[in-house]
């Protein structure tokens, strides 16, 4: 089947040139984001391929059907930038990649907690200027701390196993809880108020929904430890970036490692070092000397980007078939 990609990198190419010497597809790569300009380019093809920044709303979607585009194969989990009730109106059909390496995105929550801990980020640059004092790189142990995991689902126990070997204690926080979790040596279910004020290291591992909208805000920061380590490579929106700010300026916040931000459609995943970034927010955030922020990267390893294309194409290759979709995005009413 023709596939016409959009906001295609040359990690996507690579890897989905690869994998589709299994699946045997017309691949085309365009690097543009879809959007309602850019539709028309998929003019002649049944199937699009996008990621979590393109945008395929109700415009977008005639313009694609116009075209003969029949099936949308999202490359990521998330599907908000879809308008789900017209593309079912249009007869689109769309499925997306609902899992893939949790390992990468807990890893990268660990990276980050070494990162701050051990102040990794000023250690690199004072050795490559020759600078070899160790003011103001004093660490501590990870072995003996309490981390919270808000969120035990497939990336909370991965990480809950990885935080496990460095001797922490471990407070899990789950709307659900899972039965799994507190069978890890050291591990128990408590509420989210006392996770907040028992834990050293907080890490968020839960999705971004309407009742988890700004879990992190002034009332639930007032509630933490002195100088807790936040850690969220979840969602932008699960913290209130300003409330979090006032957190690290009152000294409550010690350590803020995040790899994604409220506002990160504007800035990430592009080169903008040649422009002036106009978000006040992120630039007094990035000025902290305890915050290290990377740019939705989490997800980012090969074995990641193996899964993505093996299941996007698996996806193209069951609605090229008639084939049930395994992995099919369907519109409900109580999610638009
Ligand atoms: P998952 O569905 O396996 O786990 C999510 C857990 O959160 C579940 O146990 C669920 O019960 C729990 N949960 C739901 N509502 C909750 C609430 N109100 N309070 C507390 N916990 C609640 O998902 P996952 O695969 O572990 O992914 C977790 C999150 O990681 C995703 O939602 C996504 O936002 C994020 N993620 C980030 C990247 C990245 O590159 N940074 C990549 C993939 C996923």
């Amino acid at each position: 089947m023709k596939v016409a990609f959009f906001s295609s990198k040359s990690y996507d190419r690579e890897s989905f040139k690869a994998t589709n010497v299994d699946y045997g597809h017309e691949l085309t790569f365009f690097e543009a984001q879809l959007n309602c300009d850019t539709a028309i380019l998929a003019k002649g093809y049944p199937a699009v391929c996008m990621f979590v920044n393109d945008i395929a709303d109700a415009k977008t979607l005639e313009i694609l059907v116009e075209g003969g585009t029949k099936f949308l194969a999202l490359r990521s989990a998330g599907y908000n930038t879809v308008n789900l009730k017209r593309a079912q109106e249009l007869g689109i059909k769309m499925a997306r990649v609902p899992a893939y390496s949790p390992y990468a995105v807990a890893e990268h929550a660990v990276a980050l907690i070494l990162t701050l801990n051990r102040r990794l980020y000023r250690a690199y640059n004072r050795v490559r200027d020759d600078n070899f004092s160790l003011e103001g790189l004093l660490g501590f142990d990870l072995n003996g701390c309490n981390v919270g995991v808000v969120g035990t689902g497939k990336i909370g126990m991965v990480f809950a196993k990885i935080m496990q070997g460095f001797g922490c204690s471990l407070l899990g926080y789950d709307a659900y809880p899972n039965s799994q979790f507190e069978t890890l040596g050291n591990a128990k279910y408590v509420s989210l108020p006392e996770l907040l004020k028992e834990s050293d290291i907080i890490s968020l591992h839960c999705p971004l929904l309407p009742e988890t909208h700004y879990l992190i805000n002034g009332d639930t920061i007032s509630g933490m430890k002195d100088g807790v380590m936040l850690i969220n490579t979840s969602r932008g929106g699960l913290m209130d970036t300003r409330a979090v700010i006032d957190g690290i300026k009152a000294h409550k916040i010690g350590y803020l490692g995040i790899d994604v931000y409220e506002q990160e459609d504007e800035l990430f995943f592009q080169d903008l070092s040649d422009t002036i970034i106009q978000d006040e927010t992120f630039q007094l955030l990035q000025s902290f000397s305890n915050v290290v922020i990377t740019a939705h990267q989490a997800f980012f390893t090969c074995n990641a980007l193996e899964q993505i294309a093996n299941t996007t194409l698996t996806n193209v290759t069951e609605f090229a078939k008639g084939e049930t979709l395994t992995n099919e995005v369907v519109y409900k009413p109580s999610n638009p």
